[in-house]
């Protein structure tokens, strides 16, 4: 029982990808359900085994709500946990790696606007990644700016640890939003001018192949080397995607290497309640860890700001401008990722607030790339 706080009584993590928890009765977490769910003791977690009937030697027929809180899924430490620094471009784009898709889940309700999709991809352990890091995918077809070439490839952050959704180190999961193309003249869909690879990844099937570059990036590792550090996050939409992964590694896995004991605050912007993503993750770990973990929400299409007019996540910040400025200035980490436009108005937003206290934001930004503090991955 190393793990769990407090847990008087075996407990137990269920086998499912986050998706599949949503749908299930985590939602709330106040009406738990656990028929049909495959549940199995966490100390008892073997993940490279795909002996589902040993699994099931470990129903856990009784579990309170107080119990399910805090306790973490163990991994076995993969030897990426060793490693001095990232993998990086295991494989090229004329040398790509062919993984195999898992499943593919759509992650928003009926009124949100567009589609974006969870998708589990197996690599059977061969490209590997740290939490942060981006997969380039090569779609299938030919470039249609170079006939005889394949198209060129596309990133996406990975939205899973290393050890991935299924918790043993073989499966990477991608967050995408389907690029559609709506004519600006008759406002309707043009599907010829659909983006070629997100319409790929969120129309696969179980089974399907696809070819793999990368790991890439950086920027958005997470910094591990104080496990009480603070790590403000900003997000829109699809940019939650590797604060998901951070967010795994600190509240649902149990990582010998990374005791997380900080504060992560995430800040996310979307439309609607519809088009929440991971919603139900998130609010889980604020029931689990309020002392470590804050949750912002700005949705766009039903929330005003001060001012009256649409809530974007930099009217989030706005809000907790004060907060956000001391963490900065006693060290905290600042992510910022998702659609480039996201930029401009969050950093008027920082500068307006750095005059109202007095402060010179130029040198302010400049101190915080310096220090390593600041990072930026938007597209
Ligand atoms: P493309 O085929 O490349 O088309 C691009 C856009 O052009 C589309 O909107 C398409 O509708 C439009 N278009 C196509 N033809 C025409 C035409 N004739 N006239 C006008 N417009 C046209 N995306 C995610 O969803 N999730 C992520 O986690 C993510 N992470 C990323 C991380 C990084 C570091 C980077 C750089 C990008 C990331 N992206 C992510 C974006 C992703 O790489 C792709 O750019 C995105 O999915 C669109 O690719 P596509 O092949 O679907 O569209």
């Amino acid at each position: 029982m190393a793990h769990a706080v407090g847990a008087q009584v075996s407990l137990s993590v269920p086998v499912r990808t986050d998706v599949s928890l949503r749908k299930s009765g985590l939602k709330g977490r106040n009406n738990l359900s656990f028929h049909n769910n495959l549940w199995v003791p966490f100390t008892s977690l073997d993940l490279g085994s795909n002996n589902v009937q040993s699994k099931h030697q470990f129903k856990v027929v009784c579990m309170s709500i107080q119990q399910a809180s805090r306790s973490k899924v163990a991994v076995k430490p993969l030897e990426l946990e060793n490693a001095q620094g990232p993998p990086l471009n295991l494989y090229k784009p004329k040398e790509p790696y062919t993984a195999t898709i898992v499943s593919v889940e759509r992650l928003v309700g009926p009124k949100a606007p567009g589609e974006t999709c969870h998708i589990v991809i197996d690599h059977g352990g061969n490209v590997p990644y740290w939490e942060g890091q981006s997969y380039g995918i090569i779609p299938p077809g030919e470039n249609p700016k170079k006939p005889g070439s394949p198209h060129n490839v596309r990133l996406y952050s990975i939205a899973s640890t290393r050890y991935g959704d299924s918790f043993d180190g073989k499966t990477a999961s991608l967050c995408v939003r389907r690029a559609v193309y709506y004519d600006p003249e008759t406002g309707k869909e043009d599907p010829s001018k659909n983006g070629v690879c997100s319409n790929f990844l969120c129309d696969s099937k179980p089974g399907d192949k696809i070819r793999l570059t990368g790991p890439s990036g950086k920027v958005m590792l997470l910094p591990e080397d104080d496990p009480n550090a603070t790590h403000i996050m900003i997000a829109t939409g699809t940019g939650v995607a590797p604060y998901r992964g951070y967010l795994r590694r600190m509240f649902m896995e149990a990582v010998p290497t990374y005791k997380f004991g900080g504060l992560a605050w995430l800040f996310l912007g979307v439309a609607n309640t519809d088009s929440l993503l991971y919603d139900d993750e998130f609010t889980g770990y604020l029931h689990d860890y309020p002392d470590n973990f804050r949750y912002d929400k700005a949705l766009s299409r039903e929330q005003k700001n001060k001012s009256g007019g649409k809530m974007y996540v930099q009217d989030k910040i706005e809000e907790y401008s004060d907060e956000i400025f001391k963490l900065l200035d006693r060290g905290a980490h600042i992510y910022f990722c998702g659609l480039k436009g996201m930029m401009p108005g969050i950093q008027d937003t920082l500068k307006r607030v750095a005059v109202q206290r007095g402060e010179n934001w130029d040198e302010k930004l400049s101190q915080l790339r310096k220090k390593k503090q600041w990072h930026v991955e938007v597209y």
